[in-house]
């Protein structure tokens, strides 16, 4: 008698705590369920095991066949790295689906989520698809090198997403014989020097770079200028700051050790430079 009721009071409990955290948590049994979709039911593009799809997403697969082989090669180059497993890119049928698997925001075309990268139709229809191959791909030339963990605990998330956007916008040549702070607009720099974008390079949630279902494109643009800084400052510690990361150095570690100075010291120089522009 006394055991029955014990398990009753157990199940109670255990029944209490699963409805909390549905009602609580939905990101985290949203990434959860996620995780264990399968992913079966996508079609190797005949010619190209890199690419997956979805049935009805084969036209998707034929335009991402044309430009693969040079994004990889040219995330390959700017980061001076091999990805270290084979690529697989799941391209699905509708946004609905991708959001199945990538419980973003329903404009996010593109995302590597639990070590596979998956593209929406959105990503052929609107924008570069080039570029975002390759700022997917960078993300996971990292993830490669050191699996989801070590990938988010180790490196900031503005590095992340600006590291992604550097070798996007073709890596060093992007800057080449330009100045930096002729590419943001007087808006976009009034409101990085007013301090409103700082939560920026402190935070490590990625739906703060959402906003009203939107992202917010400013905060990936100063992450990426600051990412070309720091290797315009000196291309060869730079390169050598990607191979300690790519090595699993922290982020705050290897830079002290190539630039002589920490993270926050470099961020102000950044922004006494966008100050001093003209
Ligand atoms: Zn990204």
């Amino acid at each position: 008698m006394k055991y029955k009721k014990y398990l009753m009071w157990a199940g109670l409990i255990l029944t209490m705590c699963l409805v909390g955290l549905v009602t609580t948590q939905p990101l985290l049994i949203k990434a959860i369920y996620a995780k264990y979709k399968s992913t079966d039911q996508f079609l190797t593009f005949e010619g190209d095991a890199r690419i997956k799809y979805e049935q009805g997403a084969e036209q998707y697969a034929v335009t991402l066949n044309n430009s693969l082989d040079e994004s990889q090669k040219a995330v390959e180059v700017a980061l001076g790295a091999k990805f270290k497993k084979p690529i697989s890119i799941y391209i699905c049928s509708s946004q609905d689906v991708f959001n199945e698997y990538v419980y973003l925001s329903k404009n996010v075309r593109g995302a590597v989520y639990w070590g596979k990268l998956f593209l929406s139709p959105g990503a052929f229809n609107r924008g570069s698809l080039a570029k975002l191959t390759k700022h997917e791909l960078t993300h996971y030339l990292f993830y490669t090198h050191l699996g989801e963990r070590a990938h988010i605990e180790g490196i900031p998330l503005w590095f992340r997403e600006g590291i992604a956007e550097f070798v996007a916008n073709g890596g060093p040549k992007f800057t080449q014989g330009r100045s930096i702070q002729r590419f943001l607009s007087v808006k976009e720099r009034e409101s990085y020097l007013s301090g409103s974008l700082d939560f920026w390079f402190t935070t490590e949630d990625p739906s703060d770079a959402v906003s009203n279902g939107t992202v917010n494109w400013v905060l990936y643009k100063v992450g990426a200028l600051l990412v070309h800084y720091l290797h315009d400052l000196s291309p060869q510690q730079f390169e050598e700051l990607i191979k300690k990361l790519l090595a699993g150095q922290r982020f705050e570690k290897a830079v002290y050790s190539e630039y002589g100075r920490d993270i926050q010291t470099l961020r102000s120089e950044f922004t006494k430079y966008i100050q001093n522009a003209h």
